[in-house]
C-alpha cells in the first residue's frame, strides 16, 4: 500500500479506533424463513495490534471461504453468512477460533450440526466441537450487524452511499470471520446481495454475470428495493487482509489488457488480463489519466518479475486510507487520490505488489518490507524503462532523502511492532527499496533479474520470510550474501561518510579517505561502488570496496584531476557529509 500519495507529507494514517453502538438486527433465516432477532453486538477490540505469539493459530488452516454479504443502498449495518473450510492437524488446537470482533453472532454450524460458541476477545469460539478430530470441517457462521472498522459504509465524497472493504494489516476481522493473518492463505469466493443500481468488485473473476437476487437469498426483505447478485471466485490462495468487497455506483472503463501469454490464470479466452478501472462518474476524467499506463505496467512487471499471478485487475476508487491498498485483482485507491490527483506513481506501486505481497506474501508482519520494499522499487524501475534513467534516479533520491530524514534510522528493517501501523515506516518503504536497488548494483542486472524469477517462481501464492529471499538470492549468485542481509535489513542505520581527496604529485595518484562516521550503535558497512575521475582526456571510473571506519584509496591517474565523484551512478544508500 501507500499511505498517501506524496510521500513527504509523511503517513497521514488515521489509527483511531471508532467504536460503534451496539445494537440487535432482524435477519431473515435462510434456512428457515422467519425473521429472528439475532444477540448484540459485543464490544470491538483495538485494531492493528500485533499477535502476542506465533506461529498463528497452529493446528488449524483453513483452505476455502465462501461467504455471503447482503448490503442495503443507505443503511450502516449488513448481515453476512461465511461457509469456511478448515483442516484441524494434531497437535489439535484447544478450541476452533476465528477472529471476528464487534459484530453479533446468530448461530454457528460445524458439519451442519448446531454448535455453542463463545464472543470473546475479538474471536469466535468454538470451545466443545461434537467430535475432536484431526481433519476437514465446514463452519457455517450466520452473523451481522454494525462494523466497527474493516467493512466501511457511509457516503462517498460525492455524498453517494457506497461499501467498500479496507483491512491491512488486520481489521478483516471486523466483517469477515478469518484466521486473520497473512500466514493463512486461502481461496474465497463472494456473494454479495446488492442494490441493482450498484456495481460489485471483488477479488479474482465473475463465477457469472450478475442476475436477479433471488427471493430466500440472505438479508431479502419482502417489498424492498430489487437487488443484483454478484459472485466473485478465486482460484489461488489469498491473504485473508487482501480480502475485499466493492460496492458503489461506478463507471467501469478498460484500460487495456496485458501480460498476453504470460497470465496463466486470465479470465479472458485470448490468455490476456483485462485491466480496467472503476470509479465514481464525475471523476472518470482525472482516473481515465491516473490509470492509463496500468496496463503497461502489467506488462511491464509480468516481463520483469513473472507471470501475472492473477485473473484480472481493477483499479477502483474506495473508501480506503491509505493512498492505495494493493488487494489482489482489486486495487482499491483512496477517493480523493482518484478525484483530484493524476500521477500514477501510487499505480505502479500498487500494481507492483500483485506480484510481491498478494502472490509471494510474508509470513510474518516483521518481514513486511519483502511487500512494501519490493513494490517501492519495483514501482520505481517502471519509470526507468517507461521515462528513462534520470527519471529512476529522481525517484531513488527521493526515497533516499526521506529515508535518512525520518524517525527510524535507529531501528533496524526487521523488527517486531506491537501496532502493526507503526511497520509503515520508512524503514520497511524507502530503505527496503534501497536495500533491492544496493542488491542489484552489487550483483548486476542479469544475476539480480534472474534471482528475483527465481524467487518470485518459487513463492507464487506461498509465504515467505527474509532468509528466503536471501537464499534464492545466494543461488542464483553464487555467493554469501549473509553479510549484505545482516548488515542492512537487521542493524540499524546506513553510513554517514566524510570524504577528504589529495593529489599526491609524487606517486601520481589521486588519495581519498573515506571515513565513516555514523554513531558507534551502528555498524560499520561493508559495500563496493566506482569512483570517476575527470581527466583532461576524458573520464576514467575505478570499482572500490569499502569496509572498515576509515579506508584510504588510492588511484594512478596521469594528472591532478578536475573532478572526482565517489558512487556516480549513486549505487549506495549514504550520507555523504560536505568537507
Ligand atoms: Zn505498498
Amino acid at each position: 500500500m501507500r499511505t498517501v500519495e506524496t510521500p513527504l507529507l509523511g503517513t497521514g494514517l488515521i489509527v483511531g479506533l471508532i467504536v460503534g453502538l451496539s445494537s440487535s438486527l432482524l435477519v431473515a433465516d435462510p434456512l428457515g424463513s422467519q425473521e429472528t432477532e439475532v444477540a448484540q453486538e459485543p464490544e470491538p477490540i483495538e485494531a492493528g495490534l500485533a499477535p502476542t505469539t506465533l506461529p498463528y493459530s497452529p493446528g488449524l488452516d483453513v483452505l476455502h471461504y465462501d461467504f455471503e454479504l447482503a448490503l442495503s443502498q443507505d443503511e450502516e449495518t449488513f448481515l453476512g453468512r461465511a461457509r469456511i473450510r478448515l483442516a484441524l492437524a494434531e497437535p489439535l488446537p484447544e478450541a476452533i477460533a476465528l477472529d471476528l470482533t464487534g459484530l453479533a453472532v446468530d448461530a454457528v454450524r460445524l458439519d451442519g450440526r448446531d454448535v455453542e460458541f463463545e464472543l470473546s476477545d475479538g474471536q469466535l469460539r468454538i470451545a466443545q466441537p461434537p467430535e475432536r478430530r484431526a481433519g476437514e470441517f465446514t463452519l457455517e457462521v450466520l452473523y451481522g450487524g454494525t462494523p466497527d472498522d474493516g467493512l466501511i459504509l457511509r457516503n462517498n465524497l460525492h455524498g453517494r452511499f457506497a461499501v467498500f472493504a479496507d483491512n491491512w494489516p488486520n481489521r478483516t476481522r471486523f466483517w469477515l470471520p478469518t484466521v486473520d493473518h497473512p500466514s493463512d492463505k486461502a481461496t474465497v469466493r463472494f456473494t454479495i446481495h446488492a442494490p441493482e443500481v450498484w456495481e460489485v468488485v471483488a477479488n479474482g473473476s465473475l463465477a457469472q454475470e450478475p442476475f436477479p437476487t433471488r427471493r430466500n437469498a440472505l438479508g431479502e426483505t419482502p417489498g424492498g428495493a430489487d437487488r443484483m447478485t454478484w459472485i466473485w471466485d478465486t482460484v489461488v490462495p489469498i491473504s485473508p487482509y487482501n480480502m475485499v468487497v466493492g460496492a458503489a455506483e461506478f463507471v467501469v472503463d478498460i484500460v487495456g489488457t496485458a501480460a498476453c501469454g504470460r497470465a496463466p490464470l486470465a479470465s479472458r479466452s485470448d490468455g490476456c488480463i483485462e485491466v480496467t478501472y472503476w470509479v465514481f462518474e464525475p471523476d472518470v476524467q482525472n482516473a481515465s489519466t491516473k490509470f492509463a499506463r496500468a496496463d503497461e505496467m502489467v506488462d511491464f512487471f509480468s516481463r520483469t518479475i513473472g507471470p501475472f499471478p492473477f485473473s484480472k485487475l481493477a483499479n477502483v476508487q474506495s473508501a480506503t486510507r491509505f493512498g492505495g491498498m494493493e488487494n489482489a485483482t482489486a486495487i482499491f485507491y483512496s477517493e480523493q487520490g482518484v478525484a483530484t490527483n493524476p500521477d500514477d506513481g501510487v499505480v505502479s506501486h500498487e500494481i507492483a505488489h500483485q506480484w510481491f505481497g498478494d502472490a509471494v506474501t510474508e509470513a510474518r508482519w516483521s518481514h513486511l518490507w519483502l511487500s512494501e520494499g519490493f513494490a517501492t522499487y519495483f514501482g520505481n524501475l517502471f519509470f526507468e524503462q517507461a521515462v528513462g534513467v534520470d527519471d529512476f534516479r529522481a525517484r531513488m533520491e527521493e526515497d533516499r532523502q526521506i529515508y535518512i530524514r525520518s524517525p527510524v534510522t535507529g531501528q533496524p528493517v526487521v523488527r517486531e511492532e506491537q501496532r502493526l501501523f507503526d511497520l509503515l515506516n520508512r524503514n520497511n518503504y524507502e530503505k527496503g527499496g534501497w536495500v533491492l536497488h544496493m542488491l542489484r548494483g552489487l550483483l548486476g542486472d542479469d544475476v539480480f533479474f534472474a534471482g528475483i524469477q527465481d524467487y518470485y517462481i518459487r513463492y507464487v501464492h506461498q509465504i515467505v520470510l527474509t532468509e528466503d529471499f536471501q537464499t534464492a538470492m545466494e543461488e542464483a549468485s553464487g555467493q554469501d550474501l549473509d553479510w549484505f542481509f545482516s548488515q542492512w535489513l537487521l542493524e540499524p542505520g546506513y553510513p554517514i561518510l566524510q570524504i577528504a581527496q589529495e593529489w599526491d604529485e609524487a606517486a601520481s595518484e589521486v588519495v581519498l579517505t573515506v571515513q565513516q562516521v555514523q554513531v558507534g550503535e551502528w555498524p560499520t558497512f561493508r559495500f563496493q561502488t566506482e569512483v570517476e575521475i575527470e581527466l583532461s582526456g576524458g573520464t576514467t571510473r575505478t570499482s572500490v570496496e569499502i569496509s572498515d571506519r576509515t579506508s584510504v584509496i588510492r588511484i594512478g591517474a596521469a594528472e591532478s584531476p578536475s573532478a572526482v565523484h565517489f558512487d556516480p551512478d549513486g549505487w549506495v544508500l549514504k550520507e555523504t557529509l560536505d568537507p
